[in-house]
């Protein structure tokens, strides 16, 4: 559905899923007149040109934001302090710098310090991804249902902050407004947690595999290859799909979010030992009434209409629905 746009020009500093994303729906629905782009290296910016999602390519931060009425930082969270320090020369006065970073405490730490006074910073987190990443991972539904956090400081402009939770919502987004170490923790148990998890259960079990070979070899049995793959029918399989996320992304994360991630941790691992001892001594009730407690939180996801389709880094994910895009 084209609409008026929004503003007449916009640059996006990383150009994989979450930029290439946002400008195919920004594109498609005529919300902006201009998108400049720039990314690490040529072979990216070469694909988004060839794509269509941009209309310039720029070699440096500080060329692609010439003129931009907003600038949105999507490249790894861990780049931004100097992306913002790059960009500084060309930003013009007035203009909206946000971001799609899956932390915001850390952004407002690194980006802040970087910008001149007239530029206004209204940090942002959509809730919304796939495990695959690049340029041609994007497409313009992305964000449609999916929430958007807002994360203004005290200072933020609130025609700045208007005018991106325009933005968000006008790509389908649901705007949420929220205090970074509030968004910060939330995460860190919705999604953080979950993706560590992942990396976790993936790269044990692949330990084993290596140890189970060895073994049979040893012992001169049967070698027997692949069997993590061969049966990774049950959960495991989507702890897989989780653990394929984009290292880098996921390193930066968690260096960026570690107070929140470590504290939480902790809880994470009193409860786990509380199911391990339960599973020690027998104690079927115990098991039987905590898995009954997190069904329940299933259905309240589903309710909320958030179980679904796109979203296998970020907190929705669910392999059974229609909507998913095939991997
Ligand atoms: P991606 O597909 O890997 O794309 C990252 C982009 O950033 C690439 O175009 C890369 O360029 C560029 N880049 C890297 N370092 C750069 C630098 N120093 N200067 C300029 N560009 C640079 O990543 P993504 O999944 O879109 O994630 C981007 C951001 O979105 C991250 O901050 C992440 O926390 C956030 N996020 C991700 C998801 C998700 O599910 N993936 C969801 C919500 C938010 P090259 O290709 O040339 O290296």
């Amino acid at each position: 559905m084209t609409q008026k746009p929004l503003f007449n020009r916009i640059a996006l500093i990383g150009l994989g899923l979450l930029g290439s994303s946002l400008a195919h729906a920004l594109k498609r629905d005529g919300l902006v007149n201009h998108v400049a782009g720039t990314a690490r290296s040529k072979p990216t910016r070469d694909k988004a040109l060839e794509i269509g999602f941009i209309d310039s390519a720029h070699e440096t931060p500080a060329e692609a934001v010439i003129d931009a009425d907003v600038v949105v930082l999507c490249s790894p969270v861990g780049t931004y302090g100097d992306v913002a320090r790059a960009m500084r020369p060309g930003l013009k006065d007035g203009v909206i710098i946000t971001d799609v970073g899956s932390v915001k405490a850390a952004v407002i730490r690194d980006v802040l310090p970087e910008l001149p006074g007239s530029a206004h910073l209204v940090p942002g987190h959509p809730v919304a991804g796939t495990e695959n990443s690049g340029p041609e991972s994007g497409f313009a539904e992305l964000f449609e249902g999916r929430y958007c956090i807002l994360t203004p400081t005290p200072g933020t402009n609130a025609k700045a902050t208007q005018t991106i939770t325009d933005m968000w919502t006008s790509v389908g987004s649901i705007v949420e407004l929220m205090d970074a170490k509030h968004h910060d923790r939330v995460l860190a148990i919705t999604s953080h947690l979950p993706h560590l998890i992942a990396y976790t259960i993936v790269g044990t079990a692949s330990d084993l595999e290596e140890h189970l070979m060895k073994e049979s070899a040893q012992n001169g049995d049967m070698v027997r290859t692949a069997e993590v793959i061969k049966f990774s029918a049950g959960g495991f399989r989507d702890f897989t799909r989780i653990a394929a996320s984009d290292p880098v992304m996921w390193r930066d994360i968690f260096l960026n979010n570690r107070e929140a991630v470590l504290e939480l941790l902790g809880r994470f691992t009193e409860d786990l030992t509380a199911l391990q001892r339960a599973i020690r001594w027998g104690e079927g009730d115990i098991l039987e009434d905590w898995f009954t407690r997190t069904r329940a939180v299933r259905r309240g996801v589903v309710e909320m209409r958030q179980a679904g389709s796109f979203s296998a880094v970020e907190p929705q994910s669910d392999p059974e629905s229609p909507n998913r895009k095939p991997l």
